[in-house]
């Protein structure tokens, strides 16, 4: 039994009333006078004014600094040559190839991808999902396209494989949105450098890219594309505190964000920066408090290196990650103006239950989740790491269709993410507050539980629901009944160790079977998230494209548009026989954890 003198329950209220904005308010201040552009020495700067204090308050660090592969945009043009030559304001986003001196000329083909209705279809490309590869690639082969949204890494991957030269997108708003394009997550290996972009790719605002349109409705328009970007190995600050547990110091958390940004970036991401300096402060206060160790980290190369800085941690640090990481927390864009809702938020299913009482917790207000994206600092999904949050709180979306806003990435969906208005004046400092008490909250139950909050029924129920769903979309075409009766067959086992786990909850987290339990629950981690999140294997790095739930099975969706027996329908069978095998012998491997053999 536990002996506790001071519950669980009043160590929070401890922890969350030292919580303070003091040392955040001086963060966004310093920070609002620095452009921390990833390998720039202002980027340095912040890092070592994070660290400084962590210094002064005697905060176990570590600054790292390893070369990472960036690609800044440097400068951008769009000149119509044809029919009256003027010239076009536009940004280039990262690693869009570079044009250099010269340019890409050609005729505009105008090619409709539509707008993200919000951000959860930020990252999607209607282009490959109309299956209009044959109707389009006449019209695209060897012409610069002009089309609609961000220049996200799908879009540009769909286009670039249909034949265009070279690519323009008219942003949503007033506003020129800086991003990113490439698929490959963090820095390039063999198997992933051949994804780099090879055209330019440039972006425009929606009332340019309309005038525009219209001229190439009118008759033909032919242009020249210039980019100008700064690719290379460079080295970046990665900063890293560590506070041991008390209990259980092997077993970390990882709680996570980036320093980099675009222009000032004060809502994205200064705000997560402060929060995880505070989180360090107040979390070193009450370290005697903490059973298990946070880790807490500022990467570098999230904007210009698709991730660069949480990929060179995963990659680095993989092993001690596989055997002691409990879970993952990012922090995004918290504490922005109107951001008075926490919905949509990323989290895994096996933390759905945890986190909404969490936030309910700590904030009062009810909260919705929705499984991650294929974006953000989620490095660590193919280590296989229980994960949740990215951004938090939000703006309501009746407030955000009111403002006439479109989605956006980050900034509690203030459009000025990713632009030069990204400032002081979209800090809310009560929000800021607010999403402060929700980490404290949800990190030190994960902390501080004797046996890991997380729960794989939810998991399987989620499994189930996907199963279906490919079947439906499947019909007779295939059967995902064996996929269905492995899954069965692990839910029974999984209700059989959740039920003897109730009863070690108010045990020690020292106590022999309380650390049996959590080694099985954080090896169905291992197992489970791959299989859910995942097509490459484990220690390397899907590409940063929309991976479906079970994404071995997800082409069930494709069978419906082929007649069977043709070859187009027996190469989509084969590739679902060949993913139930993969989920299948990963559902029984499960069961085997939970059964107590084969941990390994
Ligand atoms: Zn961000």
């Amino acid at each position: 039994m536990r002996v506790d003198a001071v519950s669980d329950h009043e160590i929070e209220q401890q922890v969350l009333q030292s919580l303070s904005l003091d040392d955040a308010r001086a963060l966004l201040d310093r920070f609002s006078t620095l452009v921390r552009e990833s390998g720039s020495r202002d980027e340095w700067t912040a890092a070592r004014w994070i660290a400084a204090r962590l210094k002064s308050w005697g905060v176990p660090h570590t600054l790292h600094d390893p070369e990472l592969f960036l690609s800044v945009p440097k400068a951008a043009s769009l000149e119509i040559r044809t029919p009256a030559p003027r010239t076009i304001r536009a940004k280039t986003p990262a690693f869009s190839a570079s044009t250099g001196r010269g340019s890409v000329r050609g005729r505009v083909v105008y090619v409709p991808t539509g707008y993200a209705e919000g951000v959860e279809s930020l990252f999607d490309s209607p282009i490959a999902a109309a299956g209009n590869g044959g109707a389009g690639r006449k019209e695209i082969q060897g012409k610069i396209v002009l089309t609609e949204g961000l220049a996200t890494p799908k879009k540009v991957a769909d286009l670039a494989a249909l034949g265009a030269r070279a690519l323009i997108f008219m942003n949503p708003g007033q506003a020129i949105h800086e991003g990113i394009c490439t698929t490959i997550w963090g820095a390039p290996d063999l198997d992933s450098m051949g994804r780099k972009p090879a055209i330019p790719v440039v972006a425009i605002n929606r009332p340019d890219g309309q005038a525009l349109k219209a001229q190439v409705d009118a008759g033909p328009v032919e242009v020249a594309v210039k980019t100008k970007l700064d690719e290379g190995w460079k080295r970046c600050p990665v900063l890293v505190a560590e506070i041991p547990g008390t209990e259980d110091p092997e077993r970390f958390v990882l709680v996570h964000g980036h320093i980099d940004s675009w222009h000032q970036g004060i809502g994205d991401n200064a705000t997560g920066d402060a929060s995880l300096m505070e989180l360090a402060r107040v979390f070193w206060q009450h370290r005697g408090r903490l059973r298990r160790t946070v880790r807490i980290a500022w990467w570098p190369g999230h904007s210009t290196g698709r991730y660069a800085g949480s990929t060179w941690y995963a990659d680095t640090f993989a092993q001690e990650l596989d055997e002691r990481c409990v879970a993952q927390v990012d922090i995004d864009s918290p504490g922005c103006r109107w951001a008075t809702e926490y919905t949509g938020i990323s989290w895994m299913s096996e933390v759905d239950a945890f986190c909404k009482t969490a936030i309910l917790d700590a904030t009062g207000a009810d909260a919705s989740g929705e499984r991650p994206h294929q974006a953000g600092d989620y490095s660590f999904n193919n280590i296989g790491i229980t994960s949740f949050y990215m951004l938090l709180s939000t703006m309501p979306e009746a407030l955000r269709k009111d403002k006439g806003y479109y989605a956006v990435g980050g900034c509690g969906a203030n459009i000025q993410w990713h632009t030069e208005d990204d400032t002081m004046e979209l800090v809310d400092y009560d929000i800021l507050m607010n999403d402060l008490r929700v980490y404290v909250v949800s990190l030190l139950r994960v902390l501080n539980a004797p046996v890991h909050p997380f729960d794989f029924r939810l998991v399987a129920q989620e499994f189930g629901r996907t199963l279906d769903g490919y079947q439906q979309q499947a019909g007779p075409a295939f059967d995902f009944g064996p996929a269905r009766a492995a899954l069965g067959r692990l839910e029974s086992d999984l209700e059989a160790f959740y039920g003897q786990v109730q009863e070690l909850t108010r045990r020690p987290v020292g106590d022999p079977a309380v650390q049996t339990a959590c080694a099985a629950i954080r090896r169905l981690a291992r197992i489970l998230v791959p299989l859910n999140f995942t097509r490459e294997g484990r220690f390397r790095h899907d590409p940063a494209v929309p991976i479906p739930p079970l994404p071995d099975l997800a082409p069930a969706a494709a069978l419906a548009r082929h007649p069977a027996g043709s070859h187009e329908a027996r190469v989509i069978q084969m590739s679902l026989l060949r993913g139930t095998n993969r989920v299948v012998a990963a559902l029984n491997h499960a069961r085997r954890v939970v059964a107590g053999e084969g941990r390994n």
